[in-house]
């Protein structure tokens, strides 16, 4: 098979844009040069947008994990009492790194394929005012599932002062984002996804109030510590040639528009679903609580891995199977970053040939019709 036809639709990493490769094989410079200094001062500004916010957005070497590690060794101390809203893989892993970390967890799970209901983390932080931070993920990678972060965070304000940190690997740079205005305390996300970078980078932006704590927090930390990067951007030596890609990926995102990037995301997330519904296959998730990221569908009647094999034999495409207790269950369809229209069409249409390959009875062309349709009802939105 042609090297070239390895097609990448997973929920991260993401394909990667000619121009940013083309970027990350500028020659090294050193880190500590003007022309470095410059870089990481037009990064600042220009990366602010996709947060929407206007405080600093700090860039860590490392995977979106150690994003998540930054958020919580930064807010938390020994002994804190968090509460973590699990809607799945990421949330789990959430809570983890909160335990390992000395905190006292309290959770609200929700069945895998389900967002988390506001009102009921607006009940609970009203039972439990010990609470000093509440950790959440955006977009569910593990389910498809994004978590409605703003009603989220307001429920969380309006009754406490704990502080929201949002995991929003898999959603910010895809998924519209407001940090500022939703009143998030702390962001994060990684490289991988939806920012058409390979992975190696993660991004933590923090709120006024949460740098209060940062700044006043007594925990030991070292290399996570975001006060050492908040005068410096580069206390360490940084992932240079990753920077490099991150402006060109940076500029293509703000020629193109973040609202089209925006409607793009949503326009490939209802071909998607209109596809896979037209071809009797069924979805994970409902329509209120699905990510414009990635799609997650349930093969009922035919063997979910048999089908990922075969694509991966016959067309070098690549889908994601189930994390965890949904191993083996689902298939997750990635449609972000470096994604359009034109890609899913041919992702739908390879799935038909799969399908039909591994002896799945379909009649094949519905599922490419009735994406087909979606892009002409969204005016073409590519
Ligand atoms: C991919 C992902 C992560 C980070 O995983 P790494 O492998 O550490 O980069 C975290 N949260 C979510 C929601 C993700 O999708």
């Amino acid at each position: 098979m042609l090297e070239s036809s390895n097609l990448l639709r997973i929920p991260g990493p993401t394909p990667i844009p000619g121009c940013v490769t083309r970027a990350m094989s500028k020659p090294m410079i050193g880190h500590r040069t003007e022309e470095a200094k410059q870089l990481l001062i037009r990064l600042k500004e220009k990366i602010k947008p996709v947060f929407g916010t206007n405080q600093d957005v700090i860039i860590l070497a490392g995977s979106g994990s150690a994003g998540l590690e930054a958020a919580i060794v930064n807010i938390t101390d020994v002994g804190d009492e968090v509460l973590v809203l699990v809607s799945g893989n990421f949330g789990e892993r959430f809570a983890e790194i909160c335990e390992v970390y000395g905190l006292k967890v309290h959770r609200i799970e929700v069945e895998w394929g389900k967002a988390i209901d506001p009102q009921e983390v607006e009940v609970y932080i009203q039972k439990n005012p010990n609470i000093k931070a509440v950790f959440v993920t955006s977009c569910e990678t593990s389910t498809g599932v994004l978590n409605p972060i703003p009603e989220i965070t307001a429920a969380v304000r309006e009754h406490s002062n704990a502080l929201v940190a949002v995991d929003g690997v898999s959603s910010v740079g895809g998924v519209d984002t407001q940090m500022d205005a939703w009143g998030v305390d702390v962001l994060v996300t990684g490289s991988q996804k939806a920012m058409m970078l390979p992975p190696g980078l993660c991004f933590v932006a923090a709120s006024e109030r949460a740098w209060e704590v940062i700044h006043e927090n007594k925990r030991p930390r070292y290399f996570l510590d975001l006060r050492k990067y908040l005068n410096n951007a580069a206390p360490y030596t940084p992932a240079v040639s990753l920077l490099m890609g991150l402006e060109a990926a940076l500029d293509l995102i703000a020629e193109e528009g973040l609202e089209n990037v925006y409607a793009r995301h949503l326009t490939m997330m209802e071909m998607t679903r209109a596809a896979v519904k037209a071809l009797g296959i069924p979805l994970l998730t409902d329509e209120e609580s699905a990510a414009p990221t990635v799609t997650t569908l349930v093969p009922a009647d035919f063997e979910g891995d048999k089908l990922r094999k075969q694509l991966k034999a016959d067309f070098g495409l690549e889908l994601a199977g189930g994390q965890k207790h949904l191993k083996g269950k689902v298939v997750r369809i990635g449609h972000m970053g470096y994604c359009a229209p034109a890609d899913v069409l041919q992702v739908i249409s390879l799935l038909e040939t799969g399908l039909q390959r591994i002896g799945k009875d379909i009649t094949p062309g519905q599922g490419i019709q009735a994406a087909q349709a979606v892009f002409l009802q969204s005016g073409g939105q590519a």
